[in-house]
């Protein structure tokens, strides 16, 4: 097995390039505060073995304890630096080899200033713990003849079972362990030590993996033949491919049309000439549905997922930089596999929010890919049935190119979407169950013909809009365009973007209906209905809260695809990715609620949500349709999602973006204080509102800061969330403003704050 060392091309170290100046400097990052970069002397002894990307221990502060950090830099001293005579040495090192390779490196820099994150932290997040501890490996030595020793071999005078050993070790093609040479020479270990201890052996110490299971053998397929609008598709990335053009290709396709196998084509060509792909998908549907088709492919495919123990994932990545792997297989953090040729990075649904990571360094793994490509000069190829606003506007602005596959393979047709109108249901009925009559009569003829049914509730997080069930009207923000929040202690309706408050209504401010409310419902409760509706079906509920152990997913969706399942009630996890083909039936329960989030993008989620959910049905011979229970049915997103059309969707959203100054008109920033004190929390998130303010006005007064307002969530686990947003068109400038403004702002004990650069979520 190679060692790592080997695996990464590096460049030419510092001392090999100069001769002259002889004393080097380490930069040093630390993963803990205080973050560094420090500077530190490099002793005699670790000249030639410290390099970038290695840990190294090193004496911090007065007292000089000791603490890991990374080496990011190496250099000569520049001789005027005369202050770096005081310098503190490295004291050791903690890896004998680089953790990554230096355009690794470079990324990961890019995504400290980018992201506002500490180098160090980034890189602690960017390395697996399991790397970091080279779990599941064990030193192993290896013996060999060094060539002054064959020379004079014959010359020796040796004992008999020493010279037995050596002659055999010489004659070897390769270098032996202590246990293969006493095999091969029939003696035990001790001769053996013996040549060692002349020194008439050499031993190199590496660190192996120890045995791993062997991978399952699945049956191979071959290529499908492409139709037109695939061809083209694949032509355009194999253009990009052939040039080494790290161009953006954004193929927009209806959900079965083909997508993948566009994306397997292209990673044939990748492979064939020697090089690695990564393919990143959303986490849930990371399936062994979608991993045994690339299975069924390539040869050899690495699958990252949030499952991994710390030994198969240092496995993993050893194997991807070994270069041995050509597929990668993964979600969000998978666009670090340490790939040491890489070819081509697929996003499939590169919309999908869970491409950010919602904890430090919270980046967004289709930016970072950006970057990446960038830096290797490798394309992208980006996926959806319903892009992101963000990547259609660059598309349509010929930042990425743009490929559309307008038609499911096999011409199936989408599925007929048609709307609820709750409104009408809550006027003329008593009972005020999830379920609508026209719902119901659905799934029971769906049932009776044995199809399959999936019915959606949208709950992220909680729901407190306040919507009149009469008229559908929706309080709004009369400056933000955002749905005003509930909130039950005092009775108020505050925006959380921007602090407006009002009192609650107590009738609707459109029709007077008295009986204004707001949304709430859950999971279970739906659960509970549908049991009681349909006693006879077998119900099977997935959330986040029947989902936690590992594999659960899997485990559900194989029930309901073997067909004992007969509907399936959840929540967005199930809207994603899926392959059934005998849902006949696709029932939302509430469109509104994510319709009137507090949230810009609200909008663009509902019509994912729908596009997305309809998709699930319709895959089959027999066909299916969607049944959208809404109090607004007119609602544009609504509307384009009942017609599949994302263009329509995307036309009349964007000019509303522009016109409010949002993404992906502007780019933003959300700033999130919490702390246990309300008060302290909420004078903190004043002061730094103000040095930000005062930088904007000074720098930037085209900068927008709104709030400080409460969080919507605004209380969370005994803490008080209070938030900013920021919206500008230069993040560059903005981000520099934030640095320099906030530098020196020290929260009061227990309040901590933190910065989201492109924040997605809202709460
Ligand atoms: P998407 O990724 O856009 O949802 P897929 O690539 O999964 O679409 O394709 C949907 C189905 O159509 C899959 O079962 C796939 O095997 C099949 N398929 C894809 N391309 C072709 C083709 N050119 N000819 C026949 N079947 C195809
Ligand atoms: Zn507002």
């Amino acid at each position: 097995m190679a060692k790592q060392q080997e695996l990464f091309d590096s460049e030419p170290a510092p001392w090999e390039l100069d001769e002259g100046d002889d004393r080097l400097i380490a930069t040093i990052v630390l993963p803990e505060a205080p973050f560094g970069p420090f500077d530190y002397a490099v002793p005699e002894a670790l000249r030639s073995s410290l390099g970038p990307a290695m840990r190294v221990r090193v004496p911090l502060g007065r007292s000089n304890r000791t603490v890991i950090g990374y080496c990011v830099r190496v250099a000569n001293q520049v001789p005027s630096e005369s202050r770096s005579h005081r310098l503190k040495d490295v004291q050791s090192l903690v890896d004998h080899a680089p953790l990554l390779a230096t355009s690794m490196l470079r990324l990961t820099e890019w995504m400290s200033e980018y992201y506002l994150c500490p180098w160090g932290q980034v890189l602690e997040a960017v390395v697996p713990a399991g790397v970091r501890h080279q779990a599941g490996t064990r030193e192993v030595t290896y013996l060999s003849v060094p060539t002054n020793v064959a020379a004079r071999l014959t010359q020796l005078k040796l004992p008999r079972k020493q010279a037995e050993a050596l002659r055999m070790l010489a004659a070897s093609a390769r270098p032996l362990t202590v246990a293969e040479l006493s095999k091969a020479a029939k003696c035990t270990a001790a001769p053996i030590k013996e040549l060692q201890r002349k020194a008439l052996v050499r031993s190199d110490t590496c660190r192996e993996l120890k045995d791993f299971g062997n991978k399952p053998t699945v049956e191979r397929d071959q290529s499908l033949q492409l139709n037109a609008e695939q061809q083209i598709a694949l032509s355009k990335t194999l253009d990009a491919l052939n040039s080494q053009r790290a161009e953006t290709i954004l193929i927009f396709g209806v959900t079965g049309s083909g997508k993948t196998e566009v994306y397997m084509q292209a990673i044939d060509e990748v492979v064939s000439f020697g090089r690695q792909a990564i393919v990143l998908v959303p986490e849930i549907s990371l399936t062994p549905q979608t991993v045994s088709r690339f299975r069924s492919r390539f040869d050899r495919v690495a699958v990252l997922h949030s499952h991994l123990s710390n030994v198969e994932r240092n496995a993993q990545w050893r194997e991807i930089a070994s270069g041995r792997v050509q597929v990668v297989v993964g979600a969000r953090s998978a666009i670090f596999a340490p790939t040491p040729h890489l070819g081509l990075i697929v996003i499939d649904e590169e919309h999908d929010s869970s491409f950010k990571q919602d904890s430090l360094p919270r980046y967004h793994a289709r930016d970072v890919a950006l970057q990446r490509a960038k830096m290797e000069s490798v394309p992208v190829v980006l996926g959806s049935a319903t892009p992101s606003l963000e990547s259609w506007s660059r598309a349509k602005h010929g930042e990425f190119q743009l490929v559309e596959l307008e038609n499911r393979i096999l011409d199936r047709p989408l599925p007929h979407v048609g709307t609820i109108d709750l409104r009408t249901e809550y006027q003329s009925r008593k009972s005020r169950g999830a379920i609508s009559r026209p719902l119901h009569q659905s799934m029971t003829a769906a049932l009776k013909d044995q199809g399959q049914i999936i019915l959606l509730l949208n709950r992220r997080g909680f729901s407190t809009s306040i919507q009149c069930p009469s008229c559908g009207e929706v309080v709004k923000c009369p400056d933000c365009d955002i749905a005003l929040t509930h909130h039950r202690e005092g009775e108020k309706a505050v925006c959380h973007y921007c602090d407006f408050q009002i009192i609650a209504p107590p009738v609707c401010p459109s029709c007077q209906f008295e009986g204004i409310r707001y949304a709430g419902l859950g999971t279970q409760r739906l659960e509970a209905e549908v049991r009681a509706r349909f006693g006879e079906a077998r119900v099977l509920r997935m959330d986040s809260d029947t989902m936690q152990k590992p594999g659960s997913h899997e485990q559900a969706f194989a029930k309901f695809r073997a067909g004992e399942i007969d509907i399936l009630v959840g929540t967005q996890m199930i809207a994603k990715g899926l392959d059934f083909p005998n849902v006949t039936l696709v029932g939302v329960i509430n469109a509104d609620t994510a319709l009137h989030f507090p949230d810009f993008r609200a909008s663009e989620r509902t019509f994912q949500l729908v596009t997305q959910v309809a998709g699930r049905t319709g895959r089959g011979e027999r066909g299916g349709h969607v049944l959208v229970q809404t109090f607004s049915p007119e609602h544009p997103a609504i509307i384009a999602a009942t017609k599949h059309d994302y263009r329509m969707f995307a036309d009349q959203e964007l000019p509303i973006r522009d016109e409010y100054g949002y993404p992906p008109a502007s780019s933003m920033m959300r700033g999130i204080i919490r702390g246990p004190s309300e008060r302290m929390t909420e004078t903190f998130a004043e002061h730094l509102c103000e040095e930000i303010q005062r930088g904007l006005d000074e720098q930037y007064p085209d900068a927008r800061l709104l709030g400080p307002s409460p969080a919507p969530i605004s209380k969370l686990r005994g803490k008080f969330r209070i938030h900013f947003l920021l919206f500008g068109q230069n993040v560059e400038t903005l981000r520099n403003i934030v640095r320099e403004t906030t530098a020196t702002a020290k929260p009061p004990e227990d309040v901590q704050w933190v910065l989201d650069v492109d924040s997605l979520d809202m709460l």
